[in-house]
């Protein structure tokens, strides 16, 4: 008889509206205009959605230049682009789709917005991360980058002045939070956005972790590690009570013996993530354990975002 594993399976966990309409948008793009599409950027932080697009004919470059033939359409990724982009591509005059998350989108108006009013804009995220390059890029005007509590302290703002705050879409609940209490704690004058930017996507999915990681042993947290809503839900695995969290790039070489002392093992999928990789990760322990899934959903998701008319397929 096969070792017995007892599996908690997220929910909601995987792929969220943005992700899903992003890569629609590819699709559409590669059915109507045939192939190559260029797409700037990984359309979606995962490896697996990139290789399966490559094979069906998109060309993936992280700038405009690198575009080789110019009659070809480009597609923007769902991390969002700075205002430079677009400009560059219509200087190039190529054929552009923009597929920014709609959600992403929200938190470009809302820096205009506090651009038009002048206002010092602070954005919590992290340095690099494409959505955050691309949020920055809103405007010609400083904005500043915090990344934790101590980056705050050090703002070169005056406390008396009126500021406004603008997140990342994926970063932690919990670590936001403890950001924006020091930076209430600070500032007396504070323009917040009207809703929490941080999406419906990633909190139902770290929310979904938390209800279950203290039953788990082992959390396995489908994903990528360039992808940041990936790399918030391993910690939150672990800040949850999961005694060991990883990131699973690659299921298929996922090291089984890691389970010898297992008996709970708990298994997520990041919001760049299909959820065939769940379904191969299942297949895979089926075939080297017994295994019972006991499968929680914390809340039932019925966004959806549309594919503009043109690509729609
Ligand atoms: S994680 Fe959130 S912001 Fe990012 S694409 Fe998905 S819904 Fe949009």
């Amino acid at each position: 008889m096969n070792k017995k594993l007892n599996v908690y399976l997220a929910g909601p966990r995987g792929f969220c509206a943005g992700v899903d309409r992003a890569i629609e948008m590819v699709k559409g793009a590669l059915k109507k205009y045939g192939h190559p599409v260029y797409v700037r950027h990984e359309i979606v932080h995962n490896k697996y959605v990139v290789e399966n697009l490559k094979s069906e004919g998109a060309i993936f470059v992280e700038q405009l230049d690198e575009i080789k033939d110019r009659s070809r359409p480009v597609i923007f990724s769902a991390h969002g682009v700075p205002k430079s982009v677009p400009e560059e591509a219509l200087k190039l005059n190529l054929l552009y789709f923009d597929a920014t998350c709609p959600l992403v989108s929200k938190i470009h108006k809302e820096v205009e917005h506090f651009d038009k009013k002048k206002l010092p804009v602070i954005l919590i995220g992290h340095r690099n991360h494409p959505e955050v390059i691309g949020t920055m890029g809103q405007t010609n005007n400083k904005i500043y980058l915090v990344e934790n509590t101590q980056d705050v302290k050090n703002l070169p703002l005056d406390f008396n002045e009126q500021i406004a705050y603008v997140t990342q879409t994926t970063l932690s609940v919990d670590d936001t939070k403890d950001i924006i209490k020091e930076i209430k704690s600070r500032f007396k004058k504070i323009v917040e956005p009207k809703k929490n930017d941080i999406c419906y996507a990633t909190t139902n999915r770290q929310e979904a972790v938390k209800k279950i990681a203290s039953d788990c042993d082992y959390f396995l947290v489908i994903g990528a590690s360039n992808s940041s809503n990936s790399l918030r839900l391993v910690e939150v695995a672990r800040n949850y009570g999961s005694k060991k969290a990883i990131l699973v790039e690659d299921v298929e070489s996922l090291n089984l013996n890691i389970f010898e002392n297992t008996k709970n093992i708990g298994i997520t999928a990041s919001a760049s993530s299909p959820e065939i990789l769940v379904k191969k990760l299942l297949d895979k322990l089926k075939k080297n354990f017994e295994i019972k899934i006991n499968e929680a959903h914390y809340e039932k998701e019925d966004v959806y975002f549309k594919v503009p008319e043109k690509l729609k397929h």
